[in-house]
């Protein structure tokens, strides 16, 4: 599965990673009990349900059922793969791992993501060169220092220059052996449309290196010097980069998010650079894209369920427009985010730059949460004349109609009301319109449970099965108790095939080394059954040796009834069809059965003695 990775190198990277060290990267965890929650980075909740265990070295959320060990929490969280999660892994605590391919510089790397990550950083250094020693890097400096930046700030975020030559990336990248087909797949290059070739995407503009919260360099994007069209230009959507799911300076932000608890959302590199420049740390930009959930859950892994969302958006049409689609995506993460109105004519870099950093603050403090922001952005536009107040009412019916909280929403419903002395009745007539429309389907995410679906599902499943799970249950987490249902043939006996499956990858793995919930996770393919693994492993039940033994007994009891009552019953049905030959095959294991049965009695004898 690992490909080239040495299983004893998977072994050692997994007894050196920590769960909890590497979910609190990205998800903001407490102390529960013997564990850790938090709110799940794979559904939208406002009550955190992601469990992880430290001593099971394991994740499993109850809300949406996902669940996994080390490995499957990297690959589900960052969309790498396998090798790439070990290898990331290995990096961090230093294992060495054998490589077989080299790639540019010299750097080993393996898969296409690698590569293209080692691309990228290979770029930015070359842009990085141009800006402070190339021959059209002056411009590019005059530029940024003329709009106070200072080197000092501008080395934090390696902004870059890309000359205005048509083809200097190209033929530098072409100089390190880079294939074509993968400077093409960097977004960095474009072929030419006549002849063989590339050439660059990014000439004459200072370039901001976008990476992702380690610090990878995924993609850029670069600003024109001056007037021009387009003002930015980003890399398009490559295997490493996803403008819905990449936030400009969130390696940088992250541990200032954590201290203050506190996330600043702008729009621009420049307005980002400022902040920074003048102190606030805890900023990341969109990159001229609208805020998505993936946007929104990466916020919260940085700023946990108490964090504070500021919005600082420029207060012209586009940033307002920005300011309201935000809205919506915000209340579907059950995020409460707050927005700043900066005076007109301000970005948050102009503003900043101008007032400095604690007017900043001040303003941000003040920040308005979503809908008295829009209110009194949509009183500013269209005034309070009769067809004033008949604008502002159909600019905020949607808005309004998105609050999920019904208290907020009529305590919002009346402000409005109260604002534009218009009927409330009247309001709430033209909300109701939306929220119709606007109604989540049946069946929301929080209030399903999918490993609990199906076959396993509690309330539905048979008494067999409830058995099974408790099982199964019992033997994850008391491994002690593994020889004893290997001792009483427990997983022959079981009849649920998803269980089964688990139960006899236990007792196998049991038998091989001291058991580990992570292990098993590991050595399960079936994403299901890895969900079901850590949903059981999860539960809180108190577990005694007798206890155990009971429930052991107690199912192979039932089993054994059970089997004898099925052979009995077509016993007679091959005397009935005067089946000879199958009546003997029965009759023997109906033998057989009897044997087994009287083995285990005196076995429970003994054990009771
Ligand atoms: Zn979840």
């Amino acid at each position: 599965m690992a490909g080239l990775i040495p299983e004893e190198k998977i072994t050692e990277i997994k007894n050196l990673a920590d769960i909890v060290d590497i979910v609190s990267e990205t998800v903001v965890l407490k102390k529960a009990g013997k564990g850790f929650v938090g709110l799940c980075p794979f559904h939208a909740e406002k009550t955190p349900s992601f469990t992880v265990s430290p001593d099971k070295q394991i994740f499993h959320c109850f809300g949406c059922g996902e669940g996994g060990n080390v490995f499957s929490f990297l690959t589900k969280q960052t969309g790498c793969t396998f090798p790439e999660a070990v290898r990331q892994l290995a990096a961090r605590y230093g294992v060495e791992i054998p490589e077989r391919g080299v790639g540019p510089g010299g750097a080993p790397v393996t898969s296409e993501r690698e590569k293209l990550v080692a691309i990228n950083r290979l770029a930015a250094e070359f842009f990085r060169r141009e800006l402070v020693s190339g021959p059209e890097g002056q411009r590019a400096r005059e530029y940024l220092a003329g709009r106070g930046f200072e080197a000092e700030t501008l080395k934090v975020f390696h902004v870059g220059y890309a000359p205005s030559q048509w083809d200097l990336l190209a033929r530098h990248l072409g100089r390190q052996r880079i294939p074509e087909a993968l400077l093409l797949a960097s977004g960095l290059v474009l072929p030419r449309r006549s002849g063989r070739g590339c050439y660059d995407r990014f000439r004459e503009r200072v370039i901001f290196p976008i990476s992702d919260a380690g610090g990878r360099v995924i993609g850029f994007g670069g600003r024109i010097i001056g007037e021009g069209s387009p003002k930015y230009l980003n890399t398009p959507e490559t295997p490493v980069y996803s403008k819905s799911r990449s936030l400009f300076g969130i390696h940088l932000a992250r541990p200032h998010c954590r201290s203050s608890n506190e996330v600043y959302i702008v729009e621009g590199y420049l307005d980002l650079i400022a902040l920074h420049q003048h102190g606030i740390r805890n900023a990341v930009a969109t990159l001229g894209t609208a805020l998505t959930a993936d946007h929104v859950r990466l916020i919260k892994g940085m700023v946990g369920e108490h964090g504070r969302t500021v919005l600082l958006f420029d207060s012209d049409e586009a940033g307002i427009k920005a300011a309201r689609r935000s809205i919506g995506v915000f209340a579907a993460e059950f995020v409460d985010a707050r927005y700043v109105v900066l005076p007109s004519g301000y970005d948050p870099d102009t503003f900043v730059f101008e007032f400095g950093a604690e007017r900043m603050a001040a303003e941000a403090s003040a920040a308005k949460a979503a809908l008295p922001f829009l209110l009194d952005r949509a009183v500013g536009t269209h005034g309070l004349t009769n067809e004033g107040r008949i604008r502002i009412l159909a600019d905020l019916a949607e808005p309004l109609a998105a609050i999920a909280d019904p208290v907020a929403r009529s305590l919002y419903i009346r402000e409005v009301a109260e604002r534009t002395a218009v009927d409330e009745a009247a309001v709430l007539e033209k909300v109701r319109h939306f929220v119709d429309r606007l109604a989540p389907p049946r069946g929301r995410p929080e209030a399903t449970a999918p490993q609990e679906q199906g076959a396993l599902s509690r309330r539905a499943a048979s008494p067999g099965d409830r058995q099974e799970r408790q099982l199964v249950m019992m033997m994850l987490q008391c491994p002690e108790t593994l020889a004893e249902v290997e001792r009483w043939r427990v997983v022959d006996l079981m009849e649920n095939g998803a269980l089964k499956g688990i139960a006899e990858a236990m007792v196998d793995l049991g038998r091989r080394q001291r058991f580990v919930v992570a292990d098993l996770v590991a050595a399960v393919e079936d994403p299901r059954q890895k969900q079901l693994i850590t949903s059981l492993a999860m539960q809180t039940e108190e577990w005694d040796p007798r206890g155990c033994m009971r429930l052991i007994r107690h199912f192979v009891d039932r089993q054994g009834r059970r089997r004898n009552q099925r052979l009995e019953a077509q016993i007679v049905e091959a005397e009935q069809a005067r089946d000879h030959q199958r009546l003997e095959r029965l009759l023997t294991e109906k033998q057989q059965l009897a044997v087994e049965q009287n083995r285990r009695k005196m076995k429970i004898q003994g054990g009771e003695r």
